[in-house]
């Protein structure tokens, strides 16, 4: 993406670091350099305060309640269902399903209308560079309806290979399930293009949002797919809250996939009937206060606009990336040409877990694994990689202290530099 006139390409500081409190404490005696945002990211003090403020002026259970208290958190509960809308630029606010998060969201899908849907011998394509989450639903789902998987494979970059998809999309293929942009790799998916394609095949297209919310615009009708699932946590909102968006007339053609309360319309012993969506999927009471936490996010990103983070992102990566190639010894894996903040790398001679518990110790949190993305080892051959993925908050000084940290830890290990 190319950066916006207003950003200042030299300054790779969004100058934030101070709506985030955690982000000044110390660990180990050093300051706290917070690089693991694929995994979660930190919660700005607004965020944190809109929680707090909803248990102390307005908690009370939703949608049943006659009193002004309950009314007033359903209120609360439905403006955060329109400030999901708006993120993903969705047509309605009753295409937004509030989950626990990507995970609850794509098990939705792959129970709802995967396991209702589907007959032996059709066919559901995947990538492979997905995460667990959205690989493991899907052949649960295989195994109770006799569908199967397919997997689009990677070239050296990690970028998918598009005219092996083409090519998979026969008259079987009923889904297509695939991450906006990958964690383990960065690679950005062509997913608006990707999914005219399975349209033309008549297919359905779930799309893993769960590493590109926070990180650049969403539009999920200019995309076009069918199913959009992300986490609030990793958008700088709490734990525990996240959606899943939905076509509305695929979302009413699907049956219940948990029961109990507010996902009824009446109930007797001999049969029941069921809400409308989206409450058909929200069975019992939500994390009413995450909703609330994760509009507070959602207005944070907003404010300052998602495009300025992804020119911001973007300035950074590429510093980080340059920062990275010129240090001997150091492979990134993962270099797609469009590639999100994400660094993934080995350095010879250093195991990726022992990498990860130095740089601890000069304060510096990056991941070292497989990142829940064990098929993306497989392919480049590797046990896992060490990760420093980057958020809106994170600037120079960071990657300055991560390269500085990966060279003493080649001292300690005496591997040649
Ligand atoms: C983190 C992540 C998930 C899972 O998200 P949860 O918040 O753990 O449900 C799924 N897909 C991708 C690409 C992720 O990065």
């Amino acid at each position: 993406m190319n950066a916006p006139a207003y950003f200042h390409a030299e300054s790779l500081d969004m100058g934030n670091k101070a709506d985030f409190p955690i982000l000044s404490r110390l660990v180990h005696g050093k300051r706290l350099v917070y690089l693991d945002n694929g995994a979660t990211t930190q919660k700005p003090q607004s965020v944190i305060e809109a929680e707090r403020r909803f248990y102390q002026e307005s908690n009370a259970n939703i949608h049943r309640g006659v009193h002004w208290l309950s009314q007033h958190a359903t209120d609360l509960y439905e403006q955060g269902r329109e400030r999901v809308r708006q993120l993903l630029n969705a047509a309605q606010a009753n295409e937004i399903v509030f989950t626990r998060g990507t995970t609850e969201a794509i098990n939705l899908v792959a129970q709802s209308w995967a396991c209702s849907k589907l007959s032996p011998g059709d066919e559901i394509i995947l990538s492979g560079l997905e995460h667990h989450s959205n690989i493991v639903p899907w052949q649960l789902a295989c195994e109770r309806t006799g569908a199967k998987t397919k997997v689009i494979p990677l070239n050296d970059q990690g970028e998918l290979d598009l005219q092996q998809y083409k090519q998979m999309l026969g008259p079987r293929v009923r889904l297509v399930a695939i991450a906006h942009i990958s964690n383990a790799l960065g690679t950005i998916n062509p997913v608006t293009e990707m999914t005219r394609l399975a349209h033309d095949a008549g297919a359905l297209v779930l799309v893993d949002g769960a590493q590109a919310v926070a990180h650049q615009p969403v539009d999920v009708q200019e995309i076009g797919c069918d199913f959009y699932a992300f986490s609030g946590h990793k958008l700088y909102g709490p734990t525990g809250i996240g959606a899943l968006y939905g076509r509305y007339d695929l979302l009413q053609a699907m049956p219940p996939w948990q029961g109990g309360g507010d996902m009824i319309r009446t109930v007797s012993f001999e049969r029941s009937t069921y809400a409308d969506a989206p409450q058909r999927f929200e069975a019992g009471t939500p994390n009413i206060a995450g909703v609330v936490g994760l509009a507070a996010a959602i207005d944070y990103v907003l404010d300052i606009g998602l495009e300025r983070i992804a020119a911001h992102e973007g300035a950074l990566l590429d510093y980080g990336t340059k920062a990275l190639q010129a240090v001997s010894g150091v492979r990134l894996i993962g270099t797609a040409a469009d590639k999100a903040g994400i660094l993934s790398f080995v350095v010879d001679g250093i195991h990726p877990h022992d990498l990860g518990t130095i740089l601890d110790t000069d304060g510096v949190a990056i991941r070292a694994g497989h990142h829940c993305a064990m098929p993306v080892m497989t392919r480049f051959g590797i046990p896992g990689t060490a990760r420093a993925s980057l958020a809106l908050y994170n600037n120079r000084d960071d990657i300055d202290a991560l390269v500085k940290a990966i060279g003493a830890a080649q001292t300690m290990f005496g591997v040649e530099r």
